[in-house]
């Protein structure tokens, strides 16, 4: 199955996209972009994150609405948000 990260629930086909552990060795949980160094770049809560990654979705040829629906149906099942 594809790894999607478990923060912002981008695909990562490629290992090049994986978050790094503090040793430096590759995280395959969460991608490059949420995850370095052991650590998450950001402090974010859901919500916030939901909002970063409209914009992108809207690029690919979704509206607003219809990403956000999809963010807040996907996103709070990923290992990050999850209760
Ligand atoms: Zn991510």
């Amino acid at each position: 199955m594809e790894k999607v990260c478990q923060s912002c629930g981008m695909p990562m086909a490629e290992e090049e996209l994986f978050g790094s552990n503090a040793d430096g060795s590759k995280n395959e949980e969460y991608c490059k972009y949420c995850f370095v160094n052991g650590s998450f770049g950001k402090d974010e809560t859901l919500e916030e994150m939901i909002s970063t990654c409209i914009p992108f979705m809207v690029e690919e040829g979704k509206t607003e609405e219809k990403a956000k629906g999809i963010l807040e149906s996907t996103l709070p099942q990923l290992k990050r948000w999850k209760k």
